[in-house]
Parts: structure tokens; sequence; C-alpha cells
């Protein structure tokens, strides 16, 4: 597109969790379907600096970039819907917005002036919305702010926006996402709350020049005119956002809906084509009506939050649409695992994926089950920590090192099989001092590795403080457990697999990251192809 980068900024009312993310995702996915380049960013009002530190209950699972950032999962749906990778660009705090200009201040870059909120922090923000756009890629800069319009801590975004509008003009438009809710009694949706919620927005000087309403039904005959009416907005501007069946519907939804004509119209932007969505139906077509299915375990401890392994899930959903095959996740919790019940909690499953994690809280229940997944010859994708606790089980059970631990756990071990990587131990900071972003990995010739990914090097991204124990390399190969994937760099162990298994893998970093719907992820498709076959040879025998 010629001429200067559109902002549109994306802002919530009413109440959290009505899915800003997916909504920005979709319509960015929309305009680059036109032709368009387009990123998206997530601005976060709460203090800390980055994710990295909350606990996953908290926000769900942090999503690492291929820079390394440590960044709010909803830049997982960024990439997984744009398949085009974010940076720490996409996602800014309010921690960091401060901690930027406090720093500015120390420095007497203010040359004596107080430093306020307006200007100071609103300027920070500015430069950090229109730093992508400076880049001079992006025709869009999809700019998602986190939380509802009305809290305290976003009152600094919305200010920022609204400079931003009145200093850019036409170049800027806002979105402002609100729910209708549905009054069982009367049977009706109700507009009220929205109109309360643009109120609330234009008493902050934003008029929104599109809504998209979530409901969880039709929207009445005259409802969107009404809205339209009180909120100061066209009647094409309102925006009906029902409740889907699967995320990946969205961009279809809001095209039926006009999302996109409508936007681009209210920029003045005129001679695009409509968004060709046909590999996005392909692959819906394949997800929706698969021609088998297989049940999967994920073992981990924050299973009862499944937003803690959002990128997991997605990446084995991608993979099984494929494998044209509908995958169905048992979340086993990893605390309640133990050597007597392990057989029948992870009875009928056929590939188990133990999770990242931290700390030891259900530590053993992982080891649990990867003994039993590898006894029984039934597919194993360990992840991170899954990784590590496989190096583990392996040690204990069958090298014998009945201690053998990662040093995480047990300082004191006499095999310290997993340890603390050198460059690690001076680190007294816990925030952003991880192996953290993508690092290259070469892959042995004749592994499964190898023949899964189809090629000889790879760049996956990580995240954990501790590694494979060189030390121990030789004794492992000799039992079984072979390292198959090492950084060509440094020498670590980024892969292992048991050589007498029929799909056995522990991955030291994430290749969960970067699956996209576009490109599902080879060792998740490679997992569920195997976990298919072992559904199929539980079912010949039975009927044997
Ligand atoms: N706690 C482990 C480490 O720091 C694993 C981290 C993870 O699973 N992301 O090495």
């Amino acid at each position: 597109m010629t001429g200067s980068t559109k902002y549109i900024f994306v802002t919530g009312g009413v109440t959290s969790s009505l899915g800003k993310g997916i909504i920005s995702a979709s319509l960015a996915k929309l305009l680059q379907a036109r032709g368009f380049t387009v990123t998206i960013q997530k601005l976060d009002p709460y203090i800390n600096v980055d994710p990295g530190t909350l606990n996953p209950y908290e926000h769900g699972e942090c999503f690492v970039t291929e820079d390394g950032a440590e960044t709010d999962l909803d830049l997982g749906h960024y990439e997984r819907f744009l398949d085009v990778p974010t940076s720490q660009a996409n996602n800014v705090t309010t921690g960091r917005i401060y901690q930027n200009v406090i720093n500015k201040e120390r420095r007497g870059e203010y040359l004596g002036k107080t430093v306020q909120v307006i200007p100071h922090i609103t300027d920070e923000i500015k430069r950090h919305i229109q730093a992508l756009g400076r880049k001079g890629i992006y025709d869009f800069v999809i700019t998602e702010v986190g939380g509802t319009v009305g809290d305290i801590e976003s009152l600094p975004y919305v200010e920022s926006i609204r400079q931003l509008k009145w200093e850019k003009g036409k170049d800027c438009l806002t979105i402002h996402l609100t729910l209708l809710p549905f009054l069982q009694t009367s049977g009706e949706l109700k507009t009220k709350p929205t109109q309360h919620s643009v109120k609330e927005l234009l008493s902050l000087g934003v008029q929104p020049d599109v809504l998209v309403c979530r409901t969880e039904h039709p929207m009445q005959k005259g409802m969107k005119d009404k809205i339209a009416l009180f909120c100061n907005v066209d009647p094409t501007a309102v925006i009906e956002s029902r409740d889907a069946q699967t995320i990946y519907d969205v961009p279809l939804m809001m095209q039926e809906e006009g999302l996109d004509t409508v936007v681009l119209q209210k920029l003045g932007i005129t001679g695009y084509p409509e968004a060709d969505l046909r590999s996005w139906s392909d692959f819906l077509h394949r997800y929706k009506e698969p021609k088998r299915e297989v049940h999967i375990g994920l073992v981990g401890k924050y299973v009862e939050l499944h937003d803690a392994y959002k990128s997991i899930k997605e990446a084995l959903e991608h993979a099984g649409a494929e494998n044209e095959t509908k995958v169905h996740i048992k979340w086993v919790h990893s605390e309640k695992l133990n050597a007597k019940n392990v057989a029948k909690q992870l009875a009928g499953l056929s590939g188990i994926v133990v999770a990242p994690g931290f700390g030891n809280r259900g530590i053993e229940g992982k080891i649990e089950a990867i003994r039993h997944v590898r006894e029984n010859g039934i597919p194993f994708l360990g992840i991170c920590l899954g990784m590590q606790c496989a190096v583990i089980e392996y040690g204990r059970h069958v090298l014998g090192y009945s201690d053998a631990n990662s040093t995480e756990m047990n300082a004191d071990t006499a095999h310290p099989v997993i340890a603390m990587m050198e460059e690690q131990k001076s680190v007294e900071n816990k925030g952003g001092t991880m192996r953290l972003g993508a690092y290259p990995c070469k892959l042995s010739d004749g592994s499964l590795a190898q023949q899964v990914y189809g090629r000889k090097e790879i760049s996956e991204r990580h995240r954990h403080r501790y590694e494979f124990n060189n030390a121990y390399l030789e004794d492992y190969r000799k039992a079984g457990m072979v390292a198959t994937g090492i950084n060509p760099k440094g020498k670590l162990v980024e892969i292992v697999e048991v050589k007498d298994h029929p799909w056995f893998i522990g991955v030291q970093f994430h290749p969960e990251y970067r699956s996209t719907v576009m490109k599902p992820h080879a060792l998740f498709i490679g997992f569920v192809q195997a976990a298919v076959k072992r559904s199929e040879m539980v079912r010949e025998r039975a009927e044997a």
C-alpha cells in the first residue's frame, strides 16, 4: 500500500475476556488476506516489566518470541493467525514504559523538567505504538489495549490514543469491543452496557469508529440502528460477533459481518480485492470434519487453567487438522499421578505430552507418566521440563541412578543429570535472564527427529535455565537414550530420544511457539501421527 502506516486501536468495554486478541488477529488476517502487511501489538496495563515473572495462574502462558521476549499469550494468537513472527516491540507493559521513562530521567534526558504522566508517559506509549509503523514495512499496525476502558491503569493508554488520533487524523481508527448481555427472564439482549462503555470512552476524548458487539444470541432487528444512534457510529460500523465454535471461525465470521470492509472504508482505502481465505477455510474443513480421532494426555501442574498451556493445545489441534484427526486432550494433573494410579489415569490415551514448568510441584507425577509411556511404547513428547523429566526418569530407572535429579529440584543430588547452565550461575535477577529465544540445533543423521523435521538443521525457541549435564552424555548413549539434537555452538543437548521405542522425543526447546494454522509444527504432526498409529494398533489388537 502506498502512503502512511495506518494505526488501528482495539479497546474493550463492559468486561474483560471478550476476546480482543482474537478480534484483532481476525481483522489482521482479513487485511493480510487482501494483500496488506499487518502487525499486531499488545499494550498491557500491569506494572510487571514483562509477563515472564508471572505465575501462569495469573495470565496464562508466557509466549516467547524469536528475539527472546517473554510476552502475553495474545502474541501467540497473532502469530498463529498471521504466520508472521512478532518481537519484543509487539508487547509493551506499563512497567516497561515507566522503566524507560525513569531510566531517561536518571540519565538527565528530560533536561530538568518535571516528569509527568502527560506528556512523558503518554509520549513513551506513543513512541512504542509508532515504533512498529516506523519500520516502514507495515501498512497496518493494530494495537490492542489490555484491560477494560474505565480501569485506572488503562487511562494513560486511552489518553495516548486520543492524542494520536488528534495528531494523525485519518490515519487512525478505533474499534471498541463490547458485550451485549442476554437477560434470560426477558429473553432479550441489552445494549445499555455498550452505551455506557462508549460514554466512558467519550469522556476520555475518544470516539470509537467501529463497535464490535460480543453476543451469545443473534442481535435483534433494529438493534444495530439503536446502538449506532446512541453511540455516534454508522449502523454498518456496528459489527455482531457471535460466540464461535472455534476461534479459527472468527476471521470468516468477521468477513461476513464486513469488519474489514468498514475499516478500509473509514480509513479511505479503496481498490483492494476481497480477502482470499481459501487456504484458511481448507484448514477449518480439515479441523471440523476429521476422519478419525485420537486421545492425547497433557500432563502438567496447571491443567485446571487451559490457558497455561495455550500454545501446546493449539499446536496439537493444528497437527490434528493436518492429519485430519480430531485430537481430544485429556488434561492430567501431574500432582495427582503416582506409581499406583498412573496406568489407570493414562488408560486409553494414545500419546502423552509432558509439559514445561518450573519448580518441584508435580515433578514426581511427570516422572511416573514418563516411566509408564516409555515402558509401554506409548508415543511421548516432552517439552522443556518434560524433556528434563525424561532424562531424570531414564537416569533413575534405566541407568540405576536412584537419586538422579535436576539441580533445580535437588541441589545436592549425587547425580545431577540436569544442571544449571554455566552462564546462569551468576544470575541474580529473575526477569528476562533465562536462555530465551531462537537458537539453532543440528539433528543427527538417522534420528527420529531428523526424519520428523525432514531437515538437518532447525531453529527453535527456548525458555529455561537448566540443561542436560554433558558429563552423563556417554552413559546415556550406551544405555539407549541418545542426544539427537545439539546446539552447534555451545554443544548443549536440545533433543533426546529413546532408541527402543516407537516414538519418544524430549526437546529442551518449545516447538509449540512455532506452530501456526498455515504451518503446523513438524514435531506435533509427527507426534499425532504416531498416536494415531498407536490407537489403530491397540484397536486391532483388541479386535483380534
Ligand atoms: N525449569 C526448567 C528450567 O529452567 C524448565 C523450564 C521450562 O520448562 N520452560 O530449565
